[in-house]
């Protein structure tokens, strides 16, 4: 079997074209434009791209943005009255605050100070305790992306047997939540859980968010299955490559190594993924892309819950 591959891109792009045309609706019939305020401490070399790839989104989709970076030196109680600020303003409709913040600042103090209607990433415990009561609220972006994958693609998940593997608060759990509000029996898995390839191989749809490089192998995942990887590694030797890609692939991601010193993989060994998968998500072009569109609906969200339209 070869699996089909489940383009992020396709439905990102799907996702980010009907926001557009809500952004557009809004200034129309309500004169005001949805605004996006993205916080960064520090110089941490991803999380300049990822908050850079959100600011670029937003402007693509007539999203107003707002990017404050901040040096790595500064406070908790600095980082505080910025937030309390953004939290004021009424033109301010959401706000994140990129991770991993410097080891000076608490993040659970900074995530919980969020006002929960502006809270766009869907951490604060308001917005958890809502997601797992089953009522509306704001939710994580990269778990409600997988969601947008498995329907836009018409992958039933209703009465299905879903395995997440990972159990973190911004994936593996409110991935959880979200595919049990989708009547799936759903297991979670971790590092401590015994026999891991017994419990994935049962999965209709594995879920990967582990943070190992091709972690997930064929032993794990059933025939005719869905795997969705949300994983974001690195791989910079060509050992390694040649154990994870085949064929074309494998001279992309080695021409990659040899140019800039890399290649991006999940936590799923995509070549053994495609041999027993039906579905698979690529990485990257996959989940990644989805995580960045739900954070522009989430904020379109926001706004309108607020301003009461
Ligand atoms: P995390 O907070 O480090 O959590 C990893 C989870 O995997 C933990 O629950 C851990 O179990 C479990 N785990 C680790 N080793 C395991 C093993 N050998 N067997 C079974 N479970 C194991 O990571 P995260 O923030 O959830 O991120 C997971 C991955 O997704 C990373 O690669 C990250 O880069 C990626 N990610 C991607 C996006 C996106 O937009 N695509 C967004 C967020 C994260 P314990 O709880 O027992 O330690």
């Amino acid at each position: 079997m070869t699996a089909r591959i489940l383009s992020g891109k396709i439905i990102a792009d799907a996702i980010k074209a009907e926001t557009t045309e809500e952004v557009k609706a809004l200034k129309n019939e309500h004169g005001f434009s949805p605004c996006l305020a993205a916080v960064r401490v520090g110089a941490d070399p991803a999380s300049e791209i990822y908050v850079g790839n959100k600011i670029k989104a937003a402007a693509e989709l007539g999203i107003v943005s707002e990017h404050r970076h901040l040096p790595v030196e500064t406070s908790q109680s600095e980082l505080l009255s910025i937030i309390n600020e953004l939290n004021g303003r009424d033109d301010v409709d959401g706000i994140l605050v990129q991770l991993p913040l410097p080891t000076q600042i608490d993040e659970r103090v900074i995530l919980e100070s969020i006002t929960p209607a502006k809270d766009v990433d869907g951490f604060h415990p308001e917005n958890v305790g809502k997601l797992s009561l089953g009522y509306p609220s704001l939710i994580p972006c990269t778990p409600a992306g997988v969601v947008e994958i498995l329907k836009r693609s018409d992958i039933e998940i209703s009465g299905k047997h879903a395995v997440i593997v990972g159990r973190s608060n911004i994936v593996g759990k409110p991935m959880a939540m979200l595919l049990l509000r989708e009547h799936a029996t759903v297991t979670i898995c971790h590092s401590r859980t015994a026999d891991l390839p017994e419990i994935t191989r049962q999965a209709d749809i594995l879920v990967a968010a582990i943070g190992r490089s091709g972690y997930i192998r064929s032993q794990h995942i059933k025939n005719g299955s869905t795997v969705i990887d949300v994983g974001i590694n690195k791989v910079a030797d060509e050992t390694s490559a040649r154990e994870l890609f085949a064929d074309e692939d494998l001279e992309k991601r080695l021409k990659a190594i040899e140019t800039r010193g890399f290649t991006l993989v999940g936590d799923v060994n995509p070549k053994e993924a495609m041999e027993k998968a039906a579905n698979f998500t690529p990485v990257p072009g996959g989940v990644g892309l989805l995580t960045v569109a739900m954070l522009m609906k989430n904020t379109v969200e926001a706004a309108k819950k607020r301003r009461g339209v």
